[in-house]
């Protein structure tokens, strides 16, 4: 038991479930290997968990396949379906306090986040969903000769979740619960850094009702549990949130096995644009939220902050400032705002990242090294005189390092947002409606945020152009992912034949 900074107790959570979850049964791996999921905030061994491999993602496959065929959830009907989700919700909703301090345990995030966001968040998109489930219908059409058809939208079949570890929940359900509203049965891959929860939700899953098979958890390494599910013959869709580099495999390995649909959520380099007659304070505030929050572990991070000439002085003095009184620390402390990187390696890379900047000829101007004496946490980090084709300027760091670069005009700023490979989301700081329309409509991104950042919400599609990949989740359009659409023609006049 840890105390935090009020003298208060700390719980730190029970870890009940560390076995492999498929068919509505708790097992070892077939190869009996285990893993390590570690504690970032000490580099510890939290628990091992069982290591799938082909092998155990074939037994899953086949559970979800007997389940689809066979099984009553695709043949229930919608509004059975979303009462069971509703189940689920509630249940979730009463472990709230266990799952959030899973998710801080094993990833390193801020208990108060989980706690108030991400955990009630994922009962919130099964209720959303669930919601959905009785309402997903084709259309009448009229066709042009002496037919008429009707469009039917079934569950696309057996899907495969490849998910990564900045929100273990969070992507557990954008992705498990419009798949389970649409009928579909499912494997999920969790990433090998935060495979806890996961498999706390297969528990809730069962006792709410879910029947067996319908949901199987393998946790394991994405070059082999993860691939076998990418490569299988038998899995209808595979969706995937991750980096672009192994989006790029899932598609491989699709086209090579059996052309199974694929959707990919991928990487960000996204711009905040703030224009010169932006409140400066507020500014500074949303930057520094687009950046440093979940310690920079969001896809979506704020990571190149333009700001126009005008206002880049005071902005640059104020962002500074702001550093100072942003506290690193103890993820389960309620006075911290920042917690530890998830892991060794991540750790690693976003050091090496800021050497490259200072290597770079960027100006280091506050952070920029490890804190704590154990443990992977950084300075939130903040580097000046950025130039568009720097290296810390184009890659995904996926870590808590601001780049600032200055620009002049509207049309420089919508160049510059669009000037790497990723479109996944933009920021706007303007009091300008003309400038919040025209830049809007002209940044290649599947988000924009107008003097906001993160509003996240089950209704709004979130997803990705150019490499940041395709495919939208959240919102109705999520449900598309796991849907078929089938036509059924009919003569008007009987059969022509
Ligand atoms: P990150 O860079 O954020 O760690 P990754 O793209 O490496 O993200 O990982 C996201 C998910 O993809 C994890 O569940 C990981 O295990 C899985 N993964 C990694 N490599 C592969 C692969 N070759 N095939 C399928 N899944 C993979």
């Amino acid at each position: 038991m840890a105390m935090n900074c009020n003298g208060s107790e700390i719980k730190m959570p029970e870890i009940k479930f560390t076995k492999l979850f498929i068919n509505g049964h708790f097992l070892d791996s077939v190869s009996g290997k285990t893993f390590e999921t570690r504690d970032p905030r000490t580099g510890d061994v939290i628990t091992r968990v069982a290591e799938g491999d082909k092998a155990d993602i074939d037994l899953a496959v086949n559970a979800a396949r007997q389940a689809f065929d066979n099984g009553p959830w695709p043949r229930m009907s919608g509004y059975q379906r979303g009462r069971i989700l509703m189940k689920l919700a509630d249940l979730i909703d009463q472990h709230i306090e266990e799952l959030a301090s899973i998710d801080s345990l094993d990833g390193g995030k801020l208990l108060s986040h989980g706690k108030f966001l991400d955990i009630p968040g994922c009962a919130n998109s099964l209720r959303y969903y669930a919601g959905a489930a009785d309402k997903i219908h084709g259309d009448t059409l009229k066709m042009s000769g002496e037919f008429q058809a009707y469009t039917l939208k079934e569950p696309v079949g057996v899907v495969g979740h490849i998910i990564p570890w900045n929100y273990p929940s969070s992507m557990f359900f954008c992705k498990v619960a419009p798949a389970l509203a649409a009928g579909c049965t499912m494997i999920v891959k969790p990433a090998e850094q935060t495979p806890l929860s996961a498999l706390y939700y297969c528990h809730l899953a069962k006792l709410a009702g879910i029947p067996d098979g319908v949901i199987n958890v393998v946790t394991g390494f994405g070059p082999t549990a993860g691939a076998a599910l990418a490569s299988h013959m038998d899995v209808d869709a595979v969706s995937f949130t991750g980096s672009t580099e192994v989006g790029r495999l899932i598609m491989e390995a699709a086209a090579k096995s059996n052309l199974k649909t694929v959707s990919l959520e991928l990487g960000g380099k996204s711009p905040v644009l703030i224009f010169d007659d932006a409140d400066v304070d507020m500014a500074v505030a949303l930057a520094h939220t687009s950046i440093f929050t979940n310690k920079g572990e969001i896809c979506v991070a704020g990571s190149r902050i333009y700001v126009q000439e005008g206002i880049y002085d005071e902005f640059v003095k104020k962002a500074v400032e702001k550093c100072k009184n942003w506290v690193v620390g103890d993820p389960f402390n309620p006075q911290v705002h920042q917690g530890p990187q998830v892991d060794k390696m991540q750790f690693e890379r976003v050091l090496k990242y800021i050497d490259i900047g200072k290597k770079e000829g960027a100006t280091l101007l506050t952070g920029g090294k490890p804190c704590g004496e154990k443990g992977y946490y950084i300075e939130p980090t903040i580097f000046t005189d950025v130039k568009d084709d720097m290296k810390i300027a184009q890659d995904e760091i996926f870590g808590p390092v601001m780049s600032l670069i200055k620009f002049k005009t509207i049309e420089e700023a919508i160049e510059k947002a669009n000037s790497t490979k990723y479109g996944l989301a933009a920021g706007i700081v303007t009091k300008d409606l003309n400038t919040a329309n025209r830049v809007s409509r002209s940044i290649r991104s599947g988000v924009i945020w107008i003097n906001c950042y993160f509003a996240f919400d089950q209704d709004c599609p979130y997803g990705g152009y150019k490499m940041s990949g395709f495919g939208r989740d959240l919102g109705l359009n999520a449900l598309d992912k796991y849907l078929q659409v089938k036509s059924v023609v009919t003569p008007i006049f009987g059969s022509p034949w």
